[in-house]
């Protein structure tokens, strides 16, 4: 009996641009949702230091705690869910590089340079690190401004690097892409569908070389991917591995 479990894996390609079609919908719908639902929770103040600090240090605030331990649930589930689909930061972020996309029609996503990315990723642990250690030392960081100055930065660099905050600063990414590396549902490449046209690396916001290893701990599992592959090529799944070229 094949022992393996899909949530989304398609054959048929009418079915699957519908399906994908539908599961962005209910994307930016549930996008939508949670960033209403900050603005109304801080008052509409939306600052990043504060996102941060509730999330990593923590605070008594019923919502936020369980909030926190969904995300966390899910990552170990399906891995960085919180960022694609929850997270009111990366709804923004989202906006921004897709206004990008519209402004210059653009047929694929800015990168940065692949030595300097890949380097770039692990920044984010670092302010991880020294979000922790700030805290353990009672350093104190608030203010109006600082917010709002920092919101506006992380969104001039979304504009020109999709995801920049996501890919390379947010710790609360970086919390979670430690529990994504070991989480249940993963995205796979069948090799045997893939035909090398990259759409997919093309449209992946957070510069994955998905056609050469699927890095789950950065995916953060928007299915732009999924949407764009017409070879159905790629799957979300349970208990298998990519599949080799035969
Ligand atoms: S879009 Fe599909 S077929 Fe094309 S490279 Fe990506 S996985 Fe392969
Ligand atoms: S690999 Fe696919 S699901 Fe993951 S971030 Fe890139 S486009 Fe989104």
């Amino acid at each position: 009996m094949d022992s393996r479990v899909y949530i989304i894996k398609f054959d048929n390609w009418g079915f699957m641009v519908n399906l994908m079609n539908k599961i962005q919908i209910l994307r930016k719908i549930s996008q939508t949702l949670f960033f209403v639902r900050a603005l109304i929770v801080t008052g509409f103040y939306l600052s990043i230091v504060g996102f941060i600090k509730r999330f990593i240090i923590g605070d008594r605030i019923l919502a936020t705690i369980i909030t926190k331990i969904i995300a966390i649930v899910l990552a170990f589930i399906a891995g960085r869910v919180f960022c694609g689909w929850m997270c009111p930061f990366g709804f923004l972020f989202n906006l921004v590089y897709e206004l990008r996309v519209k402004l210059f029609k653009l047929k694929k996503l800015p990168t940065v340079d692949e030595k300097i990315h890949n380097k770039l990723i692990y920044f984010k642990y670092v302010v991880l690190i020294l979000v922790v250690l700030a805290y353990l030392s009672g350093v104190k960081i608030s203010g109006y401004t600082l917010a709002y100055l920092l919101l506006a930065l992380f969104l001039v660099l979304g504009f020109i690097y999709p995801m920049f905050f996501c890919r390379y600063v947010c710790p609360v990414g970086s919390l979670l892409s430690i529990f994504a590396r070991f989480s249940i549902f993963k995205l796979k490449l069948d090799e045997n569908k893939c035909v090398g046209c990259r759409l997919c690396e093309r449209k992946c916001p957070m510069q994955i070389k998905i056609t050469e290893k699927i890095d789950q701990m950065e995916c953060i599992r928007c299915f732009e991917c999924m949407s764009v592959c017409k070879k159905g090529a790629l799957s979300f799944s349970a208990f298998t591995k990519n599949t080799k070229k035969e």
